[in-house]
């Protein structure tokens, strides 16, 4: 008995200690940024929850603003 293929169904949050359904992906390069810790450090590209991506969005920001303040 075969399953039916379905690449795009049911990507998982790469984030270490996370199991929650992937709402979008990033490059490696962006999430490396940040201090989130993923599962796997041998990715391309990073799926990230809804939850992760938020923490994803506050830190990108954070650095931004710091860059400024320090500048
Ligand atoms: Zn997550």
């Amino acid at each position: 008995m075969s399953l039916a293929k379905h690449n795009t169904a049911a990507a998982k949050c790469d984030v270490a200690g996370c199991d929650n359904d992937a709402e979008r992906s990033f490059n490696i390069k962006q999430v490396e940024k940040t201090d989130l810790s993923l599962k796997s450090g041998d990715l391309r590209n990073v799926h990230l929850c809804k939850e992760h991506y938020k923490e994803f969005k506050k830190q990108t920001k954070t650095d931004r603003e710091l860059d400024a303040i320090y500048d």
